[in-house]
């Protein structure tokens, strides 16, 4: 038996890793796809303290896990189908097989949310994607848009300005949401043709994306927009879908916790993304991570004695 099992290789749950290891608790982190969660998706990071020139997100993930694995983090590419966390033994199941802890930390994360149009899954992949940085390359030289006004979609379009002939930024307000230093930033390009009040209602093409059709919310008007490619960066969803039903969390679907990340089962704890808090950022996760691992420490010294 492990005395922690954490779900989920993000920031929050690589952070976690490294301090309970230095904590000198025998930890096994289990990592569906890659490690670095939404870090590796993102093109430069340049408000994480400590890296005064920006860093790109792979990069960055890259150290994290390093950093980690350095304190004997032990990370397993499995994807975790269901889990039992009442009672004193966490149970933790792949397809086939059965770990057990003493803690379990959640850091599942959140992903990108859709818009829910017709044919967005059809067109993923040939012309709709929810990550820039993974697929901007492609599209060097065309025309491109992206929806939403937040953070995300200020640093996609100005990431995809580097590439594309010509970016549309197509947000359902008149003023962006991001950060003002992203959002000035977006404001000054010419490279990035900003249409306002508007949302889209359809992505147009036969194979391959060639276009969407947008409304203005305020005049009822509608535009077509010849395009190659939309990047759709209208917010984040929790990936909490496997403790539903288990563990309390907002209608949204966010994992509620208390100041030392401790859910409503005993012996769970939840970091970063996934949990209810004002401000998803990488140093936001990274202080869950370390908080969940102190907490679940203190858990395992009082409820094990050890
Ligand atoms: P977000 O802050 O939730 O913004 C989502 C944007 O999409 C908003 O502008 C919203 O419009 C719009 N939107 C939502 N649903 C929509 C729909 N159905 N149709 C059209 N537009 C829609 O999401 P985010 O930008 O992905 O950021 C998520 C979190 O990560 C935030 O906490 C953000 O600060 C953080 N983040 C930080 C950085 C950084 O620090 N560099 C980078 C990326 C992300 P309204 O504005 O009208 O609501």
């Amino acid at each position: 038996m492990k005395d922690i099992i954490i779900v989920g290789g993000g920031l929050a749950g690589l952070t976690a890793g490294m301090y309970s290891k230095r904590a000198g608790l025998d930890t096994l982190l289990f990592e569906k796809m890659f490690t670095g969660g939404q870090a590796s998706t993102t093109n430069m990071i340049e408000n994480y303290p400590g890296f005064d020139d920006p860093i790109s997100g792979p990069d960055f993930a890259m150290k994290i896990e390093n950093h980690a694995r350095k304190f004997g983090l032990e990370i397993q590419y499995d994807e975790i189908i269901s889990l039992e966390l009442e009672g004193d033994i966490k149970k933790v199941f792949i397809e086939n097989k059965e770990y057990q802890a003493k803690a379990v930390i959640l850091a599942m994360g959140a992903e990108p949310k859709k818009l829910g149009l017709d044919r967005e899954d059809e067109f993923r992949g040939r012309g709709v994607s929810y990550c820039a940085t993974c697929d901007g390359a492609f599209y060097r030289d065309k025309d491109v848009a992206v929806i939403g006004g937040g953070d995300t979609a200020a640093e996609d379009a100005m990431f995809l300005a580097q590439y594309a002939n010509k970016v549309y930024l197509v947000h359902r307000r008149d003023t962006l949401r991001a950060t003002r230093i992203l959002a000035d930033r977006v404001v000054a390009s010419k490279k990035i043709e900003k249409v306002w009040d508007s949302t889209v209602e359809a992505i147009l093409g036969e194979d391959h994306v060639t276009g969407i059709r947008v409304v203005n919310v305020k005049t009822g008007e509608k535009r077509v927009i010849n395009l190659d490619g939309i990047f759709i960066a209208i917010g984040v969803r929790p990936n909490s879908e496997l403790i539903k039903g288990i563990i309390t969390m907002s209608e949204a679907g966010y994992v509620l916790t208390n100041d030392s990340m401790e859910t409503n089962i005993p012996g769970v704890f939840a970091a970063g993304d996934l949990r209810q808090k004002p401000l998803l950022q990488l140093i936001t996760a990274a202080a869950d991570g370390a908080i969940a691992a102190y907490s679940a420490q203190k858990y395992i010294i009082e409820a094990f004695g050890e």
